[in-house]
């Protein structure tokens, strides 16, 4: 099923994604956080398939998990993107993080800070851990994660590039915008392919496919989980395929720029969409 959680007069609630549209779930009385701790989803199933209850118009997206506990990020995790970027194809996940104010949501809008210039955009999966994750085996990985998101993992190329740590190019606030919804795992295998695109004002720029990652799910959630201890809840980046503006040296498609509404699409989750200002 598909989860999300909306902003109904200032208040987060959890909703459903149904075919007809979002439709508030809060007579289930659940909250995000205690489904994916294994709350009973009965109730949310009755709800999404009422369709008597009314859909939201213009549904306002809180984040998908709310509070939020880790935000841990693979790099270079596509092989074209690592080549395009000069970077070495790696032996094992590169693991980087950002701090918790850089989750936001579909359709909030994102400051670019005047004192840098060089944003870019990434379209990745992302993870939404359900268990505690300790040093866990690939095969026992997929059976800690909740389900997906849509994640864009932008970055400052200038704060990025400027030591060997990623950070202060990763982590701005809302440098981290994951959304509409979470699908949970038994609907999203993400090692069936599954086309992962981004688009900046409509301009098709990503177009690949997450069965394409170097290191797959249950591989990134073993291997990550061997040396940060991953909570239900907590979110992991899966890195970014080809067509960044960082790539080429040439940047052919210009840095992001005030004004700009980059999407992040992937089938079978959805769409997620964000303002630069
Ligand atoms: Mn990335």
């Amino acid at each position: 099923m598909k989860l999300c959680n909306i902003l109904v007069d200032g208040a987060v609630r959890l909703a459903v994604v149904t075919e007809r549209g979002v439709v508030d779930a809060a007579a289930a009385g659940l909250s995000m956080r205690e489904v994916i701790a294994g709350a009973d989803r009965a109730p949310l199933e009755a709800i999404a398939a009422d369709p008597s209850l009314p859909v939201a118009a213009e549904p306002v997206y809180a984040n998908v998990v709310d509070p939020v506990g880790k935000l841990v990020c693979i790099g270079l995790n596509y092989r074209q993107h690592a080549i395009n970027t000069n970077m070495p194809i790696p032996k094992y996940p590169v693991l980087f993080s950002k701090f918790a104010d850089a989750l936001v949501p579909s359709g909030a809008a994102v400051e670019l800070p005047a004192w840098e210039d060089s944003y870019d955009y990434e379209a990745e999966l992302v993870i939404v851990m359900g268990r505690e994750a300790w040093g866990v085996s690939r095969e026992e990985a997929k059976a800690c994660v909740f389900g997906y998101t849509c994640g864009n993992d932008l970055s400052c190329r200038d704060a990025q590039m400027r030591s060997g740590q990623w950070l202060i190019g990763k982590t701005m606030p809302g440098f981290g915008p994951c959304g509409p919804c979470i699908v949970t795992a038994d609907e999203f295998d993400p090692d069936e392919p599954h086309a992962i695109r981004s688009y900046v004002n409509n301009e098709k720029r990503q177009d690949s496919d997450i069965t394409d990652m170097i290191f797959p799910v249950a591989e990134i959630v073993s291997y990550s989980s061997r040396y940060v201890h991953l909570s239900p809840g907590d979110l992991i980046f899966t890195g970014t395929p080809s067509g960044v503006a960082l790539e080429g040296g040439e940047n052919k498609y210009g840095w992001l720029r005030a004004g700009d509404e980059v999407e992040i699409r992937i089938d079978g989750i959805g769409s997620l969409r964000n303002r630069l200002i």
